[in-house]
This record gives C-alpha cells, structure tokens and sequence, in this order.
C-alpha cells in the first residue's frame, strides 16, 4: 500500500501576505492529514514564513528548484543547505517549465537529484511529454529516458526519498486534464520502466502523482486510479478549499 502524497506547486505566484495568509488556512483543512502526505512549494522568498505558520501541523514544505552546488559563487541560485535551513524538507525537480524554459536536460537533473538526496532533502522529480511527443508517437521514449537517465545511479534508501510526478506538459496549466485512463495508462507504463530498471520492490513501493489541470471536479475519478498515487497541483492549490477538496479526494482512496 503507497500513502498518497498531494503536493501544491504555487510556482511564481502568491506575494508575503497571500503565501502566509494561505498557509493559515491550509492548516486546519489539511494540517491533520493521517493517510496523505500534504506538501506545499512557495517561493523561495516566503518559505520561512510559510514553515513557520504550518509548523506544528503535518503540513510539509518544499522548494520548486535547487542547484548542484551547496554555496559559493553562483548568483541567482538556492542550494539543499538553504532549503533545509528555510523549513524545506522537499524539493521539486526537473519540473517541466524548468525543462522548457531553463534548458534543464536529463543529465541536469540526475545530478540535482543526486545532490538533494544526498543534502538530505526528499524529491519530488517530475517528468511528461508535450504534446507533439504524444501525437507524434514518442511519449514512451521520452518517458523512459526521463526515469533512466534522471534516475540514474540511484539506488537503496535513494528511492525511499524519491517521488516521481507525472505530468503531461500539455495538461499543465492549461486546464485540458489527462483523462483517468490516459493517467493511468502512462503510470503504469512508468512503473514498468521503474521495474525494469530498478527491479520490483522499487516499482511497487514508489508514489507515482499525477500533475495537469487537476481541480476539485477532476481529482476523484484520477486519484482513484490504481497507479495514481496522489497529485501535484498548481492552479488549484493556491486556494485553500480547492486544494483541501483535491487532498480529501486522495484520502478516500485510501480510507
Ligand atoms: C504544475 O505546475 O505542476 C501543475 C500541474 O500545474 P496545474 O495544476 O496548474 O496544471
């Protein structure tokens, strides 16, 4: 049996007072979650004052990115080190807008998620195809490089740490939702690469979320999926009854 994990990706968005004052109100909805794990993802700038407010609650905290290097010269960066002293005990990698927009590769990300591991953080590590891979026939050789090449190298307690998102990039931000059984289809064909590569006890014990459009009116019929293992959200978790919803969605798969 996995225990779900329901993450809210607020991405670059939520200013001081509207990150804190949307933490407040997560902590009575999802603060006692028993059978999810509930994790939120502010930016950088606010992740000691949204630690600071879900402390106390089950609530955990992550950040969106982290480099390869712990401190030094590299301007503009944020390493594991100063996640963790902010309240981090989540990072989130290889996020597809970090893969389109920053150039982030497959071999980029191994070492990030190598680093974290190693700097004492939990990944949560995203992959999906676009949707010219999809209608062009390549989805499952994207998907297959992006869980041997990202996680390569990885072994024993490494994965105890590690999620993986699903998240088809055609479906993020977009409100377009993959349906439940095109969800489904690609967890399991994850899982496969998983098993093939990793073996069974790795396959079968990872937490696998989806991620694209999930709202309150999708989440059941996705998070009730056998190989869904909760979510990633964005749009939808910066509000706090909507992600509430999603969470609760993922519970009753479980209870
Ligand atoms: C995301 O950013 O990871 C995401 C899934 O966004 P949205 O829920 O808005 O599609």
């Amino acid at each position: 049996m996995r225990t779900p994990i329901v993450a809210g990706n607020w991405k670059l968005n939520m200013l001081s007072a509207d990150a804190k004052a949307l933490a407040m109100d997560l902590v009575p909805l999802v603060g006692a979650s028993e059978t999810v794990e509930v994790v939120v993802c502010p930016v950088f700038t606010v992740l000691s004052p949204v630690s600071d407010t879900v402390s106390g609650s089950k609530i955990e905290v992550g950040g969106q990115n982290c480099y390869t290097q712990q401190s030094g010269a590299y301007t503009g960066e944020i390493s594991p080190e100063f996640l963790k002293d902010a309240g981090c005990q989540w990072v989130i990698i290889g996020h597809s807008e970090r893969r389109q927009y920053f150039e982030e590769s497959n071999a980029f990300l191994n070492e990030k998620v190598h680093f974290a591991l190693n700097s004492g953080l939990k990944v949560m590590y995203c992959i999906g195809e676009t949707l010219e891979q999809r209608e062009g026939g390549t989805m499952e050789d994207v998907l297959r490089a992006q869980v041997t090449e990202g996680l390569a190298g990885l072994e024993g307690a490494g994965f105890d740490k590690l999620v993986v998102a699903y998240e088809p990039v055609w479906a993020i931000g977009t409100g377009v939702v993959a349906s439940p059984e095109q969800a489904e289809d690609a967890h399991k064909f994850v899982r496969g690469v998983l098993d093939e590569t990793f073996g069974t006890a790795v396959a079968d014990a990872m937490r696998i979320q989806y991620g694209g459009s999930v709202k309150p009116d999708n989440a059941n019929e996705l998070m009730s999926q056998p190989n869904v293992d909760g979510a990633l959200v964005g749009g939808a978790s910066l509000k706090a009854n909507d992600f509430s919803v999603i969470v609760q969605a993922s519970a009753s798969t479980v209870a």
